[in-house]
């Protein structure tokens, strides 16, 4: 007899994964750090590759039966180190090391303190309400509780990141470690400088480009690959992988860091992860991933761009990347009630505080939109000019039920005129 279907098995899971299905395929997926994952990177995560425990490195492992595990964790190294060694200023691939197995994007940040740093330990990011991460020294944060954080910020005239007080707080605290990396930033960030104040101060600088990697990779995003010490990364925002994080760093770290990530924080690697992180890799090797982040880019400056002549207030007047933060108030709303009226529109994006924001961070003024997940789709400008309509139109009207309805109905007739990977319905 068969072996039972997960519909069999579990009806109530399989009907709310159909649900799911439903709902990313009727609704504009807008939230900057989301994306499609392929049929084959989700073929590949849901494979009996999740059975087996593998804790080490390949050929170093301390349970035996890893003939299949180390060829899949060698494959998914080689591929990245030839892919982002590509965009490196120096040193390629000859001068990469690639740890795979950190769980996610704060996993391998925190495998990057246990590295680098000792408790109390001064360190150095930027800060969250001005675009930066939780785990580059937030004071909710382990790692604002557990080292002595000194957040740099963004300019108050241009909201742009300040280099000039970058260098002075770090002349003046002398960190152990020095991020440069965001989550709520549409501007590019400028490593040679980054690595310029890191060697004033004889700090380590670690790149965190968790959103931006896949720009990155498409050289739509300056690389710091050769001039950072430490890469992180997440695996599934614009690279376009499966849930998961990854480690670059130059050879003389390698210890540190495979040590830091196994036995230091983790136990047994997620190699069914590892094996969607090699075929993202293929998949962004391959000739059309290059014109994918060109078009992400295009999107957000002519989404940014008609939300302007909207008039709509947008975080340093456009963007350089995926992303774009806006402030609704002077649309006489909130970014919470923004996000929420968007939502029930099929537009799915997320409240978030703008610099030097008034307001509460559970309660900002701006909402956060970026432009991966609808490029997988295969929209383009024509699409950002209707969906910066759209937006207007609810945001305007926030309370206009009917309105609202009407609009969700032509967001789910144009998504299904552009089926997104990795969908079924
Ligand atoms: C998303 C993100 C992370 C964390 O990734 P998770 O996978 O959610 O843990 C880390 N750093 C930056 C800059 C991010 O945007």
């Amino acid at each position: 007899m068969a072996e039972a279907t997960l519909r069999e098995t579990d009806a109530e899971i399989a009907k709310l994964i159909d649900d799911e299905n439903r709902r990313e395929h009727e609704t504009m997926r807008l939230i900057a750090s989301e994306n499609y994952a392929s049929a084959a990177v989700m073929a590949a995560t849901g494979s009996c590759l999740t059975n087996k425990y593998s804790e080490g490195y390949a050929h170093k492992r301390y349970y035996e039966g890893q003939q299949v595990i180390d060829q899949v964790e060698e494959l998914a190294i080689a591929r990245l180190k030839k892919l982002f060694g590509a965009t490196a200023a120096a040193g390629g691939e000859e001068d990469l090391h690639v740890n795979v197995q950190p769980y996610s994007g704060s996993p391998a940040n925190l495998a990057v303190y246990m590295a680098f740093c000792k408790p109390g330990d001064v360190i150095m990011g930027l800060g969250l309400p001005a675009g930066g991460h939780l785990t580059h020294g937030h004071s909710v944060s382990i790692t604002g509780k557990f080292f002595k954080s000194v957040p740099y910020g963004v300019r108050r005239e241009d909201h742009r990141i300040d280099m000039d007080e970058v260098r002075k707080l770090a002349k003046e605290h002398q960190p152990k470690l020095l991020w440069a990396g965001t989550t709520a930033y549409p501007r590019t960030l400028d490593f040679k400088a980054f690595r310029a104040i890191a060697d004033e101060v004889g700090a380590i600088f670690a790149a965190d480009i968790a959103h931006i990697s896949g720009l990155v990779v498409a050289g739509e995003h300056p690389s710091p690959f050769g001039i950072a010490d430490v890469v992180t990364s997440t695996t599934h925002k614009t690279f376009r992988g499966p849930r998961g994080g990854m480690i670059f760093c130059k050879k003389m770290h390698a210890a540190a860091i495979d040590k830091a990530v196994f036995p230091g924080l983790q136990g047994g690697p997620h190699n069914h992860t590892t094996a969607g992180i090699a075929v993202a890799a293929k998949e962004a090797a391959l000739p059309s991933f290059k014109p994918y982040a060109k078009a992400i880019v295009e999107n957000a400056k002519e989404l940014a761009q008609a939300l302007v002549e909207k008039g709509f207030a947008v975080t340093t007047g456009g963007t350089d990347n995926h992303l774009m933060l806006i402030d609704v108030t002077s649309k006489g709303i909130a970014g919470k009630p923004a996000a929420q009226a968007l939502d029930r529109a099929g537009i799915v994006a997320n409240y978030n505080s703008v610099p030097f924001d008034p307001r509460k961070p559970f309660d900002p003024s701006g909402i956060r939109i970026g432009t991966p997940a609808v490029t997988s789709r295969g929209m383009g400008k024509s699409e950002m000019r209707t969906l910066a309509g759209w937006i207007d139109r609810v945001v305007s009207n926030a309370s206009n039920a009917a309105l609202i309805e009407k609009i969700a109905g032509e967001v789910r007739e144009l998504c299904s005129g552009f089926p997104a990977p990795g969908i079924r319905v």
